[in-house]
């Protein structure tokens, strides 16, 4: 993990914001004492080009990635507030050189669980399903494939891990011990909410938004709000609509524009990496880094109708 946070680490210097901490993809600053936003309960939030799987950080990071990802949480807070979804967002006039993939949002107190929610199964879901008939405990029905559809979309938490931990599904009990059986009930309604807006909008553009990963925080009047990263292609698995049935059918890997690309690679022979060795993944060739951000800018487009400007 040291050799790992080596490799990752290039903190840029930004004038008015003092350096606070790294997650596996952004960077995370307070005000400096003096500055505009001095005072204030805010933070600025960078998004890098860095890319993790599987709990590791991957070399070398996908070109202009953070803002790609920037891009596309900003136009879905605003799709979702227009449906009364509050947000984390504060401005987009960041410094200079982090134009395009920096935040000023609000600072919020972080719920200590992943909100995911699966309209669709595969992945871990899946994985759990194969073995017990369930997903993070919940029940569903047998005869169910890799890529199918749920009856309804079900709200599957997971564990927030530390960096270089790993996240791990638990049930909603799970989550009611740590968060609060209130609170636990407040964020599920919450995520199947915004799912739900989420899907039938993506559904409209041609994607099939098969899971996703929503990161809730808590303001200081107690309202759950919308932060992190949202329906983004790291979070999230989107699927090309007019291909899913006919990959269903054939048993064959949704293509995808998302991570899951990455993912695919890494555990191909290709690669020469295995999964359970915990041994560093080797460097992605500059093919799949390229592939990866033409999946990622293909999802933009298709989600918002238009090309996103770099
Ligand atoms: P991953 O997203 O892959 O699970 P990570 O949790 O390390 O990795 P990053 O996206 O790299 O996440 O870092 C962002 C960090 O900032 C996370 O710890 C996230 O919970 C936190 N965060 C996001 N939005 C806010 C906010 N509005 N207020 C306070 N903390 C936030
Ligand atoms: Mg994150």
């Amino acid at each position: 993990r040291e050799a790992l946070a080596g490799q990752i680490k290039v903190v840029p210097q930004l004038p008015g914001w003092v350096h606070l901490s790294s997650g596996k993809v952004r960077e995370l600053y307070a005000p400096a004492p003096g500055s505009a936003w001095d005072g204030e309960d805010v933070m600025l939030m960078v998004a890098t080009d860095r890319i993790s799987a599987y709990d590791f950080a991957l070399s070398p990071g996908i070109p202009e990635k953070g803002q790609i990802l920037t891009q596309m949480s900003l136009w879905w807070f605003e799709q979702l507030a227009a449906e009364g979804i509050p947000n984390q967002v504060v401005s987009t006039e960041v410094p200079e050189a982090v134009a395009g993939r920096a935040v000023i949002v609000r600072r919020l107190q972080m719920i200590e669980a992943e909100a995911i929610v699966r309209g669709y199964l595969t992945g871990s879901g899946y994985a759990e399903y194969r073995e017990q008939g369930t997903v993070t405990g919940i029940a569903l029905p047998e005869g169910l494939k890799d890529g199918s559809r749920l009856p309804e979309p079900i709200f599957t938490p997971s564990t927030k891990a530390e960096q270089g931990g790993h996240d791990e599904n638990i049930s909603f009990a799970q989550l009611e011990q740590t968060i609060g059986a209130e609170q636990a009930a407040r964020l599920r309604d919450a995520a199947l909410k915004v799912y739900a807006l989420a899907e039938q909008r993506a559904r409209e553009a041609g994607i099939i938004l098969a899971d996703t990963k929503f990161e809730f925080g808590v303001d200081a009047e107690g309202q759950l709000v919308l932060a992190d990263e949202v329906l983004t292609p790291d979070s999230s698995r989107f699927w090309p609509a007019e291909s899913w049935e006919q990959h269903l059918a054939e048993g064959t890997a949704q293509p995808s524009f998302d991570k899951q690309y990455v993912r695919n690679w890494l555990t191909s022979p290709a690669s020469g990496w295995e999964r359970s060795s915990g041994v560093v993944p080797p460097a992605l060739p500059q093919d799949v880094v390229t592939a990866t951000r033409e999946r990622y800018l293909d999802a933009y487009q298709r989600l918002t109708g238009e090309a996103l400007e770099l």
